[in-house]
């Protein structure tokens, strides 16, 4: 896995609904993949990544709403409070926008690439980005969250989708 682009999974791919195995000893492998995590996320405009998309089933994430950019490894949110209801988007449902209820104000541990232990407080759309992908790792999409309807409104292309996604491993 050098050099070489990583490949988004869509929906219909079964790494995405795995739970990720917590990262033991961080490894120059972790440190590579979290840098073209990066690297993947800026090339498609998204602002989160989680390990799953790119067909790894461990707890890593990349997060940059604009202020930075975050790499994380076996984040945990410890503390939520408030609630918030914004429109996700998600590279590996594309085309498809959900508007999901999650807490306002989140507080989380994790390890960053070094493995110093930090504890991060994250507040509307970063708190809102890092549970999406916090929740990716637990092989949770945003599609979870449509209502009925919208899931029926959906469900022709989510259809479509799992038929690429079917199509990409042959
Ligand atoms: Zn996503």
């Amino acid at each position: 896995m050098t050099g070489t682009k990583l490949k988004i999974k869509v929906f219909g791919d079964a790494v995405l609904r795995k739970k990720a195995k917590p990262v033991g000893r961080i490894t120059d492998q972790h440190r590579l993949i979290l840098s073209q995590m990066a690297k993947s996320m800026y090339d498609d405009s998204g602002i989160g990544l989680a390990a799953p998309q790119v067909g790894l089933s461990e707890q890593l994430i990349v997060v940059d709403i604009g202020e930075g950019l975050y790499k994380l490894i076996n984040p945990k949110i410890i503390k939520r409070q408030g609630k918030q209801s914004i429109s996700e988007g998600c590279l590996s449902v594309p085309g498809i926008s959900i508007k999901v209820k999650r807490a306002k104000l989140v507080w989380l541990q994790a390890q960053d690439e070094d493995g110093r232990h930090l504890e991060l407080e994250a507040r509307d759309l970063f708190a809102c980005v890092l549970q999406h992908e916090i929740d990716h790792l637990k092989g949770k999409l945003i599609v979870d969250y449509a209502s009925f309807l919208q899931k029926l409104r959906i469900k022709r292309k989510l259809a479509k989708l799992k038929k690429l996604a079917k199509e990409a491993k042959i």
